[in-house]
């Protein structure tokens, strides 16, 4: 039988590369701006650019269920893709009133899918940093290591690459 295996690195907060904890600091940050009146469950989420420059998000729920989003994908939908501008880093973390706990929280499967479109897109590794409350991080360098057997753009016959 066939199997995966994936590497992945675990960290306390303290233990990240100075541009790593700043990520992981504004994702935290951006928890304040998430809307989780019904899940009560705020996400924040950080990307951080090649060039340096880190782009916050957070959940944003709605009466309607499905019309929420999440931080990570309300900020990929903010970012042009170019030879210039690529994604290194995507770090995810949570508040919740009753759920500070040490668990780091990882992207739904949806925004794993919308992270691995911004992969194939830039053509380079994006590295995903899933964060607890607590200061715990688990870091996967590549996000394809998060969606075995991923459906990509491979899959369709009229796909045609752009940047
Ligand atoms: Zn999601």
């Amino acid at each position: 039988m066939d199997s995966f295996t994936f590497p992945y690195q675990q960290y306390l907060h303290s233990e990240l590369p100075d541009e790593m904890q700043e990520l992981v600091t504004a994702a935290g940050n951006a928890t304040q701006r998430a809307y989780a009146p019904y899940s009560d469950l705020k996400v924040g989420a950080a990307v951080l650019m090649a060039d340096g420059t880190i782009l916050t998000g957070a959940n944003q729920e709605n009466a309607a269920f499905p019309v929420g989003i999440c931080a990570e994908r309300a900020i990929l939908s903010n970012i042009h893709l170019s030879d210039e501008t690529k994604i290194k880093a995507v770090a995810v973390t949570y508040s919740a009133d009753n759920k500070q706990t040490d668990k780091p929280i990882a992207p739904c499967g949806m925004c794993r899918q919308a992270i691995l479109e911004m992969q194939h897109r830039q053509h380079s590794p994006i590295a995903v940093y899933m964060c607890s409350p607590k200061g715990l991080v688990i870091m996967v360098e590549n996000a394809e290591f998060l969606l075995p057997f991923a459906f990509g753009n491979d899959d369709l016959p009229a796909y045609k690459p752009q940047v």
